[in-house]
Formats: structure tokens, C-alpha cells, sequence
């Protein structure tokens, strides 16, 4: 291996440049040697690395304090670490250029953004009634998932051959064409970005490694669940490709309308029709609840709208349960029998107005006007 040059002199910098001046040779440098402007030039190549580490180590305080003192050798034996280093390159080079290059890092430091193994997530969504929400559930749901290919064992490799290098893109996982002076570079189509493809993929899972399967699954559903909210089961959703880890399976449950109910946040509402003589002598009411239904009293003169608030019977907490609102409508008779109409009338005869104040108040304001 030829002998390392000095990274000041590889920047065309003096031994006291400042950090801005080694930003900007760097930043010249590498916009002259960068492989995306110089394609299939491996010396622009070398050239463009021999900058880049030479940057990495004179823009870092501690680091070129190091060179300063014991050059390459403070380093150790294998010198600069690029996979280490990587990642601070990195975010300074997108800092200095924005995102133009894109991740030519992957490409030229040979550290492939590694095509993902990791098994999807699934999500699945179910519909609950309100009451089964509030007090909390179980269901059994049936979900297709990908489990590993029993056959190959998840390899998806029929022998013990294994994988090959990828001829359409020879193991890099990108293909690259050029639109003018612009070098694209593609996840290599064949390989799937791979660069590498089953030799003698198995039959049961075309070297997948993964087959569909239909699973039921038991999700508990916590009491006072929320409609639109996903329950995580972790590693229950889609096994990875070629044996990689699994993907989670998201429940979303959403609540049905209740035929009686309104939720808010933690309480519920409900109207309860009164008829008006019921309203009006006070009585007996049935209001519905989560299980079953409860009596309470109305005093007499309950008005349209009088709101009776249950307090424990609404949707369950962390501590205790909110309240159920009962809101009382009151409703007149849409027709009378002979008897009815007879009583209604001896009844108009001896009203009296002082028992309708709102009727009394009104009459004042309108003969005042
Ligand atoms: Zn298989
Ligand atoms: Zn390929």
C-alpha cells in the first residue's frame, strides 16, 4: 500500500488553517472528485476518499490535535475507521452540501444502506359496540401474515447453495444510468438491491423464504378503549424475508355508535323522552346504563333539557369511571283520546299563569316593547 499523504497537504491547506478554511479546500475538493460527476474514474474515486478522510480527521479538534502530533501512526495499526466514522462525515458533508450528492457514501465506502430484512408491520382493523369499548373486550380475529417458509427453513435457497453474487448489477445492488452529465443510481431491479440472488430458490416459497398464512389471534381490548386507536402486538405481523425479523400487527378498533349513547372523553350522554304529564306531576323514570338500566326520580316541573347526572356510570378510568348524563326530553301527546281531550281542556280552564314564569316574564317584555 502506498505510502499516506499528509492530510494538510491532501486538502491544500497550511498546518494553521482554520476550520472554515478546511471546510471550504474540502468543499472545492470535493465538489471537483465527487464519483457522481467523475463516473467509472476510480482515481477521482481514490482521490474523492483520501479528501473525505482527510477532512473527517482535520475538521475535528481532538482528532487533528492527534495528527498533529503522532500523524497517521495516532491512528493505530489500521488507521482511520470508516465505519466508525462514518455517521459524523456524514452529517457534516449533508451540512456543507445539503442533500445534492444523496447517499454517494453508500456507494463509494461500499456501506450499503442494507435493503431491509425486517418483516412488515400488519394492520388490521376491527369495530367493537360502545359497550363492549367501555367494559373491555376479547376478540379473535384472523389475520394473513408471513410466517418462514417451512420448506427451506426461511433460506429460500432449495440447496445448501445458498445465494450467488447478482449478474445483472454484480453484487453492488444498484444499477447506474446517465441522463446527460447526471449519473442515477437504482436499486438493482433483478436483486431487489440485494446484489445477491438465490441460486436454486425454493419452490414452496419462489426464495422468499416467507409463505402466507392465516392466523387467528386473540387481542385483549383494554376497557375505555378510544375508537381510532391501534393496540401494538409486537412481532406478531409479517416474518422477514430470508429469515429476518418480524414486523408488528397493529389493531385499530374503532367504536360503533351506540343506540343510546354519546361518548365524551370519559362520560356519556343520553336523552330520556318524559311525557309531559310525567314532566309535570314529577315520577318514575327508566335511564339505560353500560349493563342494564337504572330508575331515578324527576321531581314535578321538570323542564325539557333538565340534565341528571349519574356519576359511575360512565366510560371506566384509570381511577373510577366518569359520569352518565341523563337529559331529559320532554314530550307532548300527539293526539288525545274523547277523555284525554275533555281533561286537557278542564285543565286550560283553572290553569294559572303564575306557575309558568318564563310564559309571565316573556308577556311582560313583549307589552313593554
Ligand atoms: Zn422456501
Ligand atoms: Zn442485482
Amino acid at each position: 500500500m502506498a505510502e499516506k499523504r499528509d492530510y494538510y497537504e491532501v486538502l491544500g491547506v497550511g498546518r494553521n488553517a482554520s476550520l472554515d478554511e478546511i471546510k471550504k479546500a474540502y468543499r472545492d475538493l470535493a465538489l471537483k472528485y465527487h464519483p457522481d460527476r467523475n463516473p467509472g474514474d476510480k482515481q477521482a474515486e481514490e482521490r474523492f476518499k483520501e479528501i473525505t478522510e482527510a477532512y473527517e480527521v482535520l475538521s475535528d479538534p481532538e482528532k487533528r490535535n492527534t495528527y498533529d502530533q503522532f500523524g497517521h501512526a495516532g491512528f493505530g495499526p489500521q488507521g482511520f475507521d470508516w465505519r466508525q466514522d462514518f455517521g459524523r462525515v456524514r452529517m457534516d458533508f449533508s451540512d456543507i452540501f445539503g442533500d445534492f450528492f444523496g447517499d454517494f457514501f453508500s456507494d463509494i465506502f461500499g456501506r450499503q444502506t442494507e435493503p431491509s430484512n425486517h418483516g412488515e408491520d400488519v394492520e388490521m382493523r376491527i369495530s367493537i359496540p360502545l359497550r363492549d369499548a367501555a367494559r373491555g373486550t376479547e376478540r379473535t380475529i384472523s389475520v394473513s401474515v408471513y410466517e418462514k417458509c417451512p420448506v427451506c427453513d426461511g433460506t429460500g435457497s432449495k440447496t445448501k447453495k445458498g445465494t450467488i453474487e447478482c449478474p445483472q448489477c454484480h453484487g453492488t445492488g444498484k444499477v447506474r444510468y446517465s441522463q446527460g452529465f447526471i449519473t442515477i443510481s437504482q436499486p438493482c431491479p433483478r436483486c431487489k438491491g440485494e446484489g445477491s440472488i438465490i441460486a436454486d430458490p425454493c419452490v414452496n416459497c419462489h426464495g422468499t423464504g416467507r409463505v402466507r398464512v392465516m392466523h387467528k389471534i386473540n387481542v385483549k381490548i383494554p376497557a375505555g378503549i378510544e375508537s381510532g386507536i391501534s393496540l401494538r402486538l409486537r412481532g406478531m405481523g409479517n416474518a422477514g424475508p430470508r429469515g429476518g425479523p418480524r414486523g408488528d400487527l397493529y389493531v385499530t378498533v374503532f367504536v360503533e355508535e351506540d343506540e343510546f349513547f354519546k361518548r365524551k372523553g370519559y362520560d356519556l350522554y343520553c336523552e330520556v323522552p318524559v311525557s309531559v304529564i310525567t314532566a309535570a306531576l314529577g315520577g318514575e323514570i327508566e335511564i339505560p346504563t353500560l349493563s342494564g338500566k337504572v330508575r331515578a326520580k324527576i321531581s314535578p316541573g321538570t323542564q325539557d333539557g333538565t340534565v341528571l347526572r349519574l356519576r359511575n356510570l360512565g366510560i371506566p378510568r384509570s381511577s373510577g369511571k366518569g359520569s352518565l348524563f341523563a337529559i331529559i326530553r320532554v314530550i307532548m301527546p300527539r293526539g288525545f283520546s274523547r277523555e284525554e281531550r275533555r281533561l286537557w281542556e278542564q285543565l286550560k280552564a283553572v290553569e294559572d299563569e303564575r306557575n309558568y314564569p318564563e310564559i309571565q316574564k316573556y308577556r311582560r317584555k313583549l307589552s313593554g316593547s
